[in-house]
């Protein structure tokens, strides 16, 4: 039985990261991935859709040239086959830097296969067993299948058979009015499809305050998106290209039919068949690994890092949980997953930057707060780039005066959310922000405006 330091099972986010620090600390290392070097964000998450966006993006302001006095002749056309190289020539390029470090680290060890545990210290790949002290669990999540009669009888696509698309869908069905399908919602709207986005729950992005979900509603809809919520699909069929949704409306049944359908109501855990029963790993009821603050599980020597712990959904909570990992072995620092505040973006244009606290969240915790919003219209460079929409909103403990959270939606708003992340890390006061001197015409110049109107949250 060959036989490692350590063997990490995946090559998503954080693995291969994690395999580079422990060569340099001279350990031997296998990693095992069964598909794509670079797993979801490089090949069906992150990197492709935001790739897809840029393109979409073009489209639009192509669109909206005569709003800034330049005149194009003629109708604005996709060429999808050729967005679709462009998005494959930079996944490519992201996934062949992951693979070619990986087979060309000496002391690493790539093995190109299902990775599966047979005992604690022992994994099966290729019909062979590596033994371990140490194993590293990154095998991140996939699409979740709701049980939809029909579903299985239809074509439907997830976000990782999108990736193929090469032609603008007639008419897009999205399953899912969360962060994954409003970004694909809009990306092929303004490729040209008629898109309807179907959601079970009162309003999109529901984990948002209600602002925030207007206004992502007002948008998409402003640029022809057809958004239903309150609509349960409760039955689909193919009826000859075609594929028809029956949806259930505060009690109305409704027929809603469409070229393709994108399913994207969440995600599960890679974990099913990952032989945990054999190592005696704890998951929980969603199949999600058990961990502790320093990402180790239930069993000695066997860690949980990205998606498959539950402990984060993102590219950048993967790689900190790289980090922590790395930190809590290798540098003798004892960094935890407590110690990170909840950040993200939803990739919307504009796009929503979000760091700490809702106002919904806030509001709950009975902790006496300041809020302040600042419409993007009010945003000088908001207006001189002509992209107005949106607002930006900041709420403070009254007490310490230090940021609890903010929503950042807006031109740019991925970006100028770091503001106030970054004072967040540092435990300083919003006046710290409120004082500094920012650049000139910037959207985050106006964030110590925002500053200076707080008032007691109503
Ligand atoms: C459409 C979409 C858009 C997204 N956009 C963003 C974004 O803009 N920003 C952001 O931060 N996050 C985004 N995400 C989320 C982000 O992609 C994930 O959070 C991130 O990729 C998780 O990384 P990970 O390291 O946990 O695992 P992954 O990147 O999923 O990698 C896991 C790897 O393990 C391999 N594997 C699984 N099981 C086994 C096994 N048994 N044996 C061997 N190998 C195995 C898989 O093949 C895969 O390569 C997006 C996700 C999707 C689906």
């Amino acid at each position: 039985m060959p036989s490692y330091d350590a063997i990490i099972i995946g090559a998503g986010q954080s693995g291969p990261a994690l395999a580079r620090r422990l060569v340099a600390a001279g350990r031997r290392v296998a990693i095992i991935e069964r598909k794509l070097f670079g797993g979801t964000c490089v090949n069906t998450g992150c990197t492709p859709t935001k790739t897809l966006a840029a393109s979409a993006y073009v489209a639009h302001m192509v669109r909206r040239a005569a709003d800034y006095g330049v005149r194009i002749e003629g109708p604005v056309t996709v060429d999808m086959k050729a967005v679709k190289a462009r998005k494959d020539a930079v996944v490519a390029v992201f996934r062949d830097g992951v693979e070619q470090s990986l087979k060309t680290l000496q002391g690493c060890t790539v093995y190109e296969g299902h990775g599966r545990f047979v005992a604690a210290k022992a994994v099966a790949v290729n019909g062979s067993e590596l033994a371990a002290d140490q194993i590293f669990i990154n095998v991140g999540a996939r699409a979740t299948i709701p049980p939809i009669p029909g579903l299985d009888q239809v074509p439907y696509l997830t976000n990782s058979s999108m990736m193929d698309i090469d032609f603008v869908p007639p008419h897009l069905l999205i399953l899912g009015g969360s962060y994954i399908g409003l970004e694909f919602a809009q990306t092929y709207r303004r490729f040209g499809s008629a898109v309807s986005v179907i959601e079970f729950g009162p309003r999109l992005i529901a984990r948002e305050d209600d602002d925030v979900s207007q206004a992502v509603a007002g948008f998409l809809k402003e640029e022809g998106i057809d958004v239903r919520v309150d609509s349960k699909m409760i039955g689909v069929e193919k009826q000859g290209i075609s594929i028809m949704a029956k949806v259930e409306s505060t009690g109305r049944l409704s027929q809603i039919t469409g070229s393709h359908l994108l399913v994207a109501t969440g995600r599960r855990p890679n974990t099913d068949d990952l032989g945990l029963d054999k190592a005696g790993v704890a998951m929980n009821a969603r199949g999600y690994i058990e961990v502790d603050d320093q990402l180790r599980t239930n069993i000695s020597g066997i860690w949980a890092m990205g998606d498959c712990n539950g402990r984060g959904a993102f590219t950048h909570t993967s790689w900190n949980d790289f980090e922590i990992v790395s930190a809590n072995l290798l540098d003798n620092d004892q960094r935890r997953v407590s110690d990170r505040i909840n950040a993200y973006a939803l990739y919307t244009d504009p796009p929503l930057g979000r760091a700490g606290m809702t106002e919904a969240e806030v509001r709950k915790s009975g902790k006496p707060a300041l809020s302040s919003t600042l419409a993007m219209k009010d945003v000088m460079r908001a207006d001189e780039r002509g992209e107005t929409k949106g607002f930006m909103k900041v709420l403070v403990d009254r007490d310490n005066k230090q940021i609890l959270g903010a929503s950042f939606l807006g031109l740019e708003g991925d970006e100028v959310i770091h503001c106030a992340l970054d004072i967040m890390y540092a435990k300083a006061p919003y006046t710290v922000v409120q004082r500094a001197m920012h650049i000139h015409p910037t959207v985050s110049e106006f964030i110590p405006t925002m500053m200076d109107r707080l008032k007691p949250l109503q």
